[in-house]
């Protein structure tokens, strides 16, 4: 196949929106889209639009950006205001609005702020800069981890004392349970996200499959890949099965990849963790392990914030899967990509961006 043509097929996606349809027939279904990835391809390529109005499609908790907590970014911002220190992040975070002002708003008053690709940037400018301190902010599910720990076993053998990461990495497996526990959002089966299960493998979602007899397909990023994982999806769904199958072949294996895992067990420790909307979720982080704390950012600063939700942002409820953007009041009139008022309009894998740029 040509990913670039045959994953985008109109004839491929109208035969598989054909074959949806007659599987599903008149019985109503819910599927849980956790990736805000996903998210974006489903708004862009209309896809809701393929399906019949029985199967509902429902955007998740998947983008790193959106449930980071707003007081991550208060923190970050008080780094650099408070304790002058170089900040180094992915670009998305600048424009998240924090309690007070947004990193891009800090920069503006004199944070030296450093959108960078990768993390192994900031541990150069760390290396470069010996007498500053550089902060990186490590957010992100398992995809973005292993990328984060490598750094810091580097920093750590390399002796550069200057380098720390501020985290909020978090685990998609329990943040699954934890929806799926809730029953507030009422999903009969989810499409788990590609990239992180190309990390932890499709046996990260198991035992989750078995205890809330719920069935999962792993999917990818192109219109093909979810047509297909909604295909296999539903054919589960109508014959009453709880399968945990892998529609996204090309890039996930059951096992995952094993090195990344091994480095992300050498630094990180699961704990509990807090994602904007859904609360504090048991074992849905990660902390930096005791021999890393001193690249640790939240262990070497005494970071002190005030933090509130902005007024009226109904972001937490979209990522449980409880609300869709265009019930927020302020979709595209106060909120908007150039003006967000909260974090699922800023990231382009936020499910009020994608519904804002794709509206008709
Ligand atoms: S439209 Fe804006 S204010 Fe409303 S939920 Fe989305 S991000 Fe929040």
């Amino acid at each position: 196949m040509n990913l670039l043509k045959d994953f985008k097929n109109p004839q491929l996606a109208k035969k598989l929106s054909g074959a949806i349809a007659e599987t599903v027939g008149d019985r109503p279904f819910s599927i849980m889209e956790v990736c805000g990835g996903q998210t974006h391809t489903i708004y862009k390529y209309k896809l809701r639009e393929m399906l019949p109005a029985n199967l509902r499609l429902v955007s998740g908790p998947g983008c790193p950006v959106c449930v980071t907590p707003i007081e991550y970014i208060d923190k970050a911002v008080s780094l650099g205001l408070d304790h002058g220190a170089r900040i180094i992040t992915f670009g998305d975070l600048m424009r998240v609005p924090g309690t007070q002002m947004s990193l891009e708003r800090a920069a503006a008053e004199g944070v030296d702020v450093q959108p960078v690709y990768s993390p192994f940037q900031a541990l150069e400018a760390a290396k470069a800069n010996p007498a500053k301190e550089v902060v990186f902010l490590g957010i992100g599910f398992e995809t973005t981890l292993p990328g984060i720990g490598l750094v810091i076993q580097q920093a750590e053998k390399a002796g550069v004392k200057n380098f720390s990461v501020l985290l909020s990495a978090k685990r998609v497996p329990p943040v699954l349970k934890a929806v799926l526990s809730s029953g507030v959002a009422e999903i009969d089966g989810f499409i788990t996200p590609g990239h992180v299960t190309a990390i932890i493998g499709t046996k990260a979602y198991d035992t989750l499959c078995a205890s809330y007899s719920v069935p999962m397909a792993v999917g990818g990023f192109e219109p093909i890949d979810l047509l297909g994982a909604i295909h296999v999806l539903v054919g589960e769904l109508t014959g009453n099965g709880s399968s945990n199958l892998n529609a996204y072949t090309r890039a996930v294996s059951h096992e995952g990849n094993l090195k990344a895992q091994q480095v992300i067990k050498q630094v990180f420790e699961e704990r509990d963790d807090e994602l904007r909307g859904l609360g504090i979720i048991p074992k849905a982080g990660y902390g930096i392990r005791a021999e890393f704390a001193q690249h640790d950012a939240g262990q070497r600063f005494d970071i002190v914030t005030d933090s509130h939700e902005p007024k009226g942002c109904i972001c937490g409820e979209i990522l449980c899967g409880i609300k869709e953007p265009v019930d927020c009041p302020l979709f595209g009139s106060i909120c908007s990509p150039d003006a967000p008022v909260g974090s699922c309009m800023v990231s382009n894998e936020g499910a009020c961006n994608a519904a804002y740029l794709f509206k008709d």
